[in-house]
């Protein structure tokens, strides 16, 4: 492991664009393992400088995502901190001053192409860059004469300013995922660093923030290694080389094929979610399904994330957040994308379902019931049913298609697995049965003490276990499902076990 010898802070740096892609999520999680484990402070800064690329509601809906999934920041627009504030539409003033001085040192310029000029260049050749071979042929400082310069600022003509990007080097860096990197200047263009509003682009923002802000280690995902040298070019330009932070380029999770990156399309097309929480798009009112809407818990999710792309170097697959904490390390980040695997998801959530206190899901759970309209009778029996039937949910949402029958009576049988081999001895049994299960008293009111009855019964009238199990499961539930039927009548309870026999014999006899 590399030493660390600055204090740890990372930072999550979204763009309020949309939808919280599991990406930026896994993201999120592995700033927060190794703020944690190095106990560092986690940043959550907000880059909202791209005003038309700016959706309504989208920084609140990251905000709730980190909340849901128990991640949140130590700093950010939310609980604020030392480096306040988050939010780079309100940090405009800090960074004209950087653009200015990378001018005056000679690594910026002035440019005061209009859009009609550069669309003319791009009309003329596809792939047109602003850049080494062609800037003194556009309009701006370099191509002017400082008098020109002067005037044309002096009349209010709308400007940007370029970083100017010296051609015939090679731009290195180390990352920690990927090791050395390098890159041709020659085919790095010359971004626009501060925009005709003044705003910064991404470019000129990441980098001042992340030097004010004291980051320590970027993570990112690795679509944004291409814009890795024009930062470096920056800290360089800047003077700030000693305290650029350690670049991490996170592995981008791939389609379940292997084949591209994992995008919402995807997940629509083959459906499941990408999204870690419903995403309501302000301006279509479309919304895309979350992971939590569709029932995974935060621990599952979040889990499962953590595995997309790194392992402790054993078989050991669910890690609590503590473990998590202590095992995370950049060097077992794997360099290749990570496949998404839906059936891998699903088992997540299985497992942290079937582990999870009942406590801690029941406040779901009741409200699914409440949006169903149905009414709980009283707690102590709605805790039994999830204990029951828990471990048959993938998601928190199958609680009702497991559990609906010890709700309400059945209306409808599976007839055809009974009635073919229906006889008169069963009807008697199940006449008999009443009698014997009225007979129990509360404390016998058992799963065990049921079974044994049912079965000694079964033995007194001569009639083979084996014949009178289906029926009696039939008769609870309606169909041949569930969990194990001593323990669905032992929750139903003496009165409505012997309802159901009763209104199911009627059934099976007509
Ligand atoms: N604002 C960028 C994004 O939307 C952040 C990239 C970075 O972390 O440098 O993902």
């Amino acid at each position: 492991m590399s030493e660390i010898t600055k204090k740890v802070r990372v930072r999550f740096a979204p763009s309020p664009t949309g939808g919280l892609h599991l990406g930026g999520v896994r993201t999120v999680l592995f700033n927060y393992l190794f703020a944690r484990q190095h106990k560092g402070d986690f940043v959550l800064r907000i880059e909202d400088t791209d005003q038309n690329r700016y959706v309504e509601g989208a920084e609140q809906y990251i905000i709730d995502c980190l909340n849901w999934c128990g991640l949140n920041p130590d700093e950010g627009p939310v609980n604020g901190g030392p480096f306040a504030p988050y939010r780079q539409s309100e940090r405009k003033k800090n960074y004209r001053q950087y653009a200015e001085q990378l001018v005056k040192d000679g690594f910026a310029y002035y440019a005061f192409d209009t859009t009609e000029d550069l669309e003319e260049q791009r009309a003329q050749s596809a792939n047109f860059r602003y850049g080494h071979e062609n800037r003194m042929k556009m309009r701006n400082s370099l191509s002017l004469s400082e008098e020109e310069t002067k005037q044309l600022i002096a009349d209010g003509i709308p400007y940007v300013i370029r970083i100017k990007v010296l051609p015939g080097e090679t731009v290195h860096f180390h990352d920690m995922i990927r090791g050395h990197v390098s890159f041709e200047t020659n085919l790095v263009d010359d971004k626009v660093l501060l925009k005709a509003d003044g705003m910064p682009t991404y470019h000129l923002a990441v980098v001042v923030d992340d030097y004010l802000m004291q980051i320590s280690h970027a993570f990112r995902g690795e679509e944004w290694l291409p814009s890795a040298p024009v930062h470096i070019l920056l800290w360089e330009y800047l003077g700030w080389k000693k305290d650029m932070p350690e670049w991490v380029h996170l592995p981008l999770i791939l389609k379940p094929d292997g084949n591209g990156k994992l995008s919402k399309r995807d997940g629509d097309r083959l459906g499941f979610p990408v999204y870690a929480m419903n995403w309501t798009d302000p301006k279509t009112g479309e919304t895309t399904r979350g992971f939590r809407e569709m029932g995974f818990l935060p621990d599952a999710f979040v889990n499962m994330l953590a595995l997309l792309g790194w392992n402790d170097g054993t078989e050991q697959e669910i890690f609590s957040m503590e473990e998590l904490i202590e095992k995370f390390s950049i060097e077992r980040v794997s360099k290749s994308g990570a496949k998404f695997d839906i059936e891998k998801a699903k088992w997540f959530s299985h497992e942290y379902i079937k582990k999870a206190e009942v406590s801690s899901i029941r406040p779901q759970i009741l409200d699914d019931l409440e949006k169903r309209g149905v009414t709980v009778k009283n707690e102590e029996f709605l805790d039994q049913v999830i204990t029951l039937v828990k471990e048959r949910m993938t998601y928190l949402q199958d609680f009702w298609e497991q559990a609906s029958f010890l709700f309400q009576t059945p209306e409808q049988y599976d007839l055809d697995s009974v009635k073919p081999k229906w006889t008169d001895a069963k009807t008697s049994y199940f006449n008999d049965l009443i009698i014997k299960f009225d007979s129990l008293s509360d404390d016998q009111w058992n799963p065990t003490y049921l079974e044994a009855s049912f079965k000694t019964l079964a033995e007194e009238s001569s009639i083979k276990i084996g014949e009178v199990m289906l029926p009696f499961r039939i008769m609870l539930v309606g169909g041949k499902f569930g969990p194990g039927v001593f323990d669905i009548a032992s929750i139903l309870g003496k009165e409505e076990t012997k309802n159901r026999i009763m209104k199911a014999l009627n059934a099976f006899n007509n």
